[in-house]
């Protein structure tokens, strides 16, 4: 830990006691005491607006605790859905220190919106969690949902692959791979038999190929040690990303613990190119 790092981990302690956050506290502490603490930079790319958190408390938020933040928003039927919206969208947050990013969620969305507009955007960040088509009975599934039917789960897992193709290989702009691995709860006890290396190698090589990082999801803590190792070995970048709109922005627990333990340092990591 350099000596600004832990300045501003002890004046985010300091401020956490003031304002009760016990949580980010407690693993403030826990850090300050590690030495095997990596440096890589503290961003979050992967934090929403909401009704509970406007930009101007995210900004506050980056402040006090010395965190970047990169704010997205959706390019899908309940978010941003045509060039009007998405140019209102980057007009409202370039103004504040952020970094603006969107979030498609379908392949195939660029093609109804100017690239003119697209290319303000600092990055565009997509996950493969809404699968059309996903099991044998036709079903749309939405991986983080609990209660998703998979009746075959190798069949599942040869569609779940074509649709990250779709994404990884497709026409569509993209910097970041946000939250992969992530499978669907049912199946979620067969990860390292349903991951098999060939397949976490066919993600890899597609992401090298057009140079997409990796989105470390805090949340969902996924992708696993395995896999970022794989990735990190083919020169791939990361990313870290609390997929948060609320008061919670800020946790990285499982982002910081898995950087440190696959032993990512600042070179490793994906940074958007302006300036903030
Ligand atoms: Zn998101």
């Amino acid at each position: 830990m350099n000596r600004k790092t832990f300045l501003q981990t002890t004046a985010t302690m300091a401020i956490g006691a003031i304002v009760g956050d016990s949580v980010l506290n407690t693993v403030s502490a826990t850090e300050n005491h590690n030495p095997a603490n990596a440096s890589f930079p503290l961003m979050d790319l992967h934090v929403h607006r909401s009704d509970k958190q406007s930009i101007e408390q995210i900004v506050e938020k980056s402040k006090r605790m010395g965190i970047t933040f990169g704010v997205m928003e959706n390019v899908a039927p309940w978010g941003i859905t045509n060039d009007e919206q998405m140019q209102a969208y980057i007009d409202a947050i370039k103004p504040y220190p952020v970094y603006v990013g969107l979030q498609p969620m379908s392949p195939g969305w660029s093609k109804n919106f100017s690239k003119d507009i697209i290319a303000q955007a600092d990055y565009i960040a997509m996950d493969p969690q809404m699968i059309p088509n996903a099991n044998g009975y036709g079903e749309d599934v939405q991986v983080w949902e609990y209660a998703t039917y998979i009746d075959d789960a190798e069949a599942f897992m040869e569609r779940n692959m074509e649709h990250y193709m779709q994404i990884l290989a497709g026409d569509d702009p993209i910097d970041i791979f946000a939250c992969p691995l992530l499978l669907p709860y049912c199946i979620e006890r067969e990860y390292p038999k349903l991951w098999t290396k060939k397949r976490l190698q066919t993600i890899i090589d597609a992401a090298k190929a057009r140079n997409i990082a990796i989105e470390i999801s805090d949340m969902m803590r996924v992708p696993d040690e395995e896999f970022i190792l794989m990735a990190k070995r083919a020169g791939l970048k990361f990313t870290f990303g609390s997929d948060t709109r609320d008061e919670k922005t800020g946790r990285l627990v499982y982002c910081k613990q898995v950087a440190r333990r696959c032993g990512l340092t600042e070179k490793d990591f994906f940074v958007p190119k302006r300036k903030l």
